[in-house]
């Protein structure tokens, strides 16, 4: 079975005093954990801040982003090495809003995979497609792409990572991919990562794109959702720990 996971991507959100505020209140209404991970991406200046409160709730941390590099002349950039040094055990990696404003492209993507995996940073490889694709019947072919260019450059290693689908136009737009439409396209994923290679059929699949607590019980229920990756919901205690509780109430199990 793969392990449920309900991830928060703070973006370029928060400050010293909110990540303070948010463990705080956090605290106060945690749930013993059955049957999810709970990991944090906060911005990288964040992460040392989160460290101690984090470890207290058996929360995981991870960076938004890593450098193909492990050091070097890439100013403004950030090592997988170093957000191991720091803390980090995830990163986020291919996030559309870095395949958007950054151009990456599923090559580098996939290099940046591998960075993390040398590094020993687990890393959970975001796909899906904009809205375009989608309405011209090209959604599944272009998931398909975006994985397969990982799977040729890691194979294998990801056993170690997880798989985030996030169809870009639900990204921040109020509007979820209904628990079909989402179910279908973790299907062909995991369609795919079976067919890649030995011990890839378990690794976790989770859903963002507007995930609120008002959605995530009937997308945890489908067989292919293994969690959420939640931007905008990550940012407030309460509606985090709502879809932390949807999860272990609702999740399979
Ligand atoms: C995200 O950025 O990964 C995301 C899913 O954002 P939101 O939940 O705000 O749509």
């Amino acid at each position: 079975m793969p392990q449920r996971i309900v991830a928060g991507n703070w973006k370029m959100n928060g400050s010293r005093a909110l990540l303070a505020a948010y463990f705080a209140a956090m605290e106060q209404a945690w749930m013993p954990l059955r049957r999810c991970e709970v990991l944090l991406f906060p911005p990288a200046l964040l992460l040392s801040e989160a460290l101690e409160p984090a470890a207290a709730l058996g929360i995981g941390l991870g960076v938004q982003t890593v450098h193909p590099e492990a050091s070097g002349a890439y100013t403004g950039e950030l090592a997988a090495e170093m957000a191991v040094d720091a803390g980090a055990q995830w990163t986020l990696v291919g996030h559309s809003e870095r395949r958007a404003a950054c151009g990456e492209s599923n090559e580098d993507v996939a290099v940046r995979a591998a960075a993390a995996l040398r590094a020993g940073l687990k890393p959970m490889v975001c796909v899906g497609e904009v809205l375009t694709d989608r309405r011209a019947g090209r959604a599944e072919d272009v998931v398909r792409e975006q994985l397969e260019a990982v799977l040729a450059t890691v194979g294998e290693d990801l056993s170690a990572g997880a798989i985030a689908y996030e169809p870009v136009w639900a990204i921040g737009t109020g509007e979820t991919a209904s628990p079909e439409v989402a179910q279908a396209m973790h299907a062909v994923i995991r369609d795919v990562l079976r067919g890649a290679a030995n011990g890839l059929a378990d690794v976790p699949i989770v859903y963002g794109g507007s995930v609120k607590p008002d959605n995530a019980a009937a997308l945890f229920a489908e067989t292919d959702i293994d969690g959420a990756l939640v931007g905008g919901a990550s940012l407030d205690a309460a509606a985090f720990l709502a879809i932390i509780a949807a999860m272990e109430t609702h999740g399979n199990p």
